[in-house]
């Protein structure tokens, strides 16, 4: 398979916009290039467009060669541009694997890029022929995401590497929440897999959503086309430089995922005790999917103890389920207590009359 084929055509020709710094290499004094402000705010500078050091950082986190990151404003603009570079308007499709992250959908949506919807098997995982049959070639990419989102679970490896190397187009892991899960990243199939895109985030396990730092890896030439579709300053100085003395701290992420896992087990336990609740899935990631009585009337009441979960119960597949995050030790003894004093009859009168 060539890749180079599946990128659209006017993306595949275009000639990006090249800005003051893209063109610049080596070591200046006087920068007159740019129409800046010449006096320091000290933000009067763009900021590297390819964000070079950050990348740095990075590729000695993850073990993947500089060339093979794109950065994003979250994995949400990667998720994006990805569409953008390989779907055709109105004539390709992204597929999809339900219940899953909803900005698949909406990026693809919003470019006016079809969706074609598989549903995961009962126990959240690939329904491999479904997805056979729906792949036919206007798919151009499959978006799968291990830890799942909502349902918490990883992805079979071996029927997701089963895809990648039939599938004649892109196959896009989402790994946001692989810092809790009890295994290692797909960037290790990377090399031999052209088609294969992995996406990661600092919003989670660094405890960064607020910065927006997304991050791609994939080959050199996938990677390419992201950065030629850009916008060309997309993340901020600030961003890069935050993000920066950030990474340099792994203990401190290592620290927050050991606390938020072993939270992770004690509100699981906790949830067990509770009448209302019918269902625990387990979970590789920050959060639990639970099954209650009457999930919408539980997610109000919670909101009227000031404490906010996310009702998915309409989704498919999780039927009076709510997403719980999992919080601070404080925060989740105080979410705990509150479900505890939700019983039974009153979600049943409730519901009933
Ligand atoms: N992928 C998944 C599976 C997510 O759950 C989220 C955020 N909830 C994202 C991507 C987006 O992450 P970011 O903050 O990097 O845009």
């Amino acid at each position: 398979m060539n890749i180079a084929d599946l990128v659209r055509r006017n993306i595949r020709e275009l000639k990006p916009y090249s800005s003051a710094r893209d063109e610049f290499i080596g070591e200046a004094a006087v920068f007159l290039d740019a129409n800046e402000n010449p006096y320091p705010s000290p933000y009067n500078r763009y900021p590297d467009p390819l964000q070079k050091k950050l990348k740095q950082r990075i590729s000695e986190l993850k073990g993947v060669p500089m060339e093979n990151i794109f950065l994003g404003n979250g994995s949400d603009e990667a998720i994006d541009l990805i569409i953008r570079a390989f779907c055709e308007p109105s004539q390709d499709v992204i597929l999809i694997t339900e219940p899953t992250y909803g900005m698949y959908a909406v990026c693809a949506d919003v470019n006016n890029v079809g969706v074609r919807r598989v549903t995961l098997t009962s126990d959240f995982q690939l329904d491999i022929e479904a997805i056979r049959a729906n792949a036919d070639p206007s798919v151009k990419a499959i978006f799968l995401c291990s830890p799942n989102n909502p349902t918490g679970n990883l992805l079979d490896l071996d029927s997701i590497l089963r895809l990648v190397r039939e599938f004649r187009g892109l196959v896009v892991v989402d790994e946001a929440y692989i810092d809790f899960a009890a295994t290692e990243s797909l960037t290790r199939y990377l090399d031999d897999n052209p088609n294969l895109v992995v996406l990661q985030t600092l919003s989670k396990a660094w405890g960064l959503a607020g910065l927006r730092v997304g991050m791609c890896f994939a080959s050199s030439f996938i990677i390419g086309i992201l950065n030629k579709i850009k916008y060309p300053y997309n993340i901020s100085s600030l961003t890069q430089q935050y993000a920066l003395e950030a990474l340099q701290n792994e203990r401190q992420k290592e620290a927050w995922v050991r606390e938020i896992l072993s939270e992770r087990t004690a509100v699981t336990a906790a949830l067990k005790e509770l009448s209302i609740v019918r269902r625990i899935y387990p979970s590789n990631a920050n959060f639990i999917l639970v099954q209650v009585e009457n999930a919408p009337l539980v997610y109000q009441k919670l909101v009227e103890q000031g404490t906010i979960v996310r009702d998915r119960s309409r989704v498919v597949l999780c039927e009076n389920c709510l997403r719980i995050t999992i919080g601070t030790p404080s925060e989740n003894v105080t979410l705990i207590r509150q479900l505890s004093e939700i019983t039974t009859t009153e979600l049943t009168t409730k519901s009933n009359s």
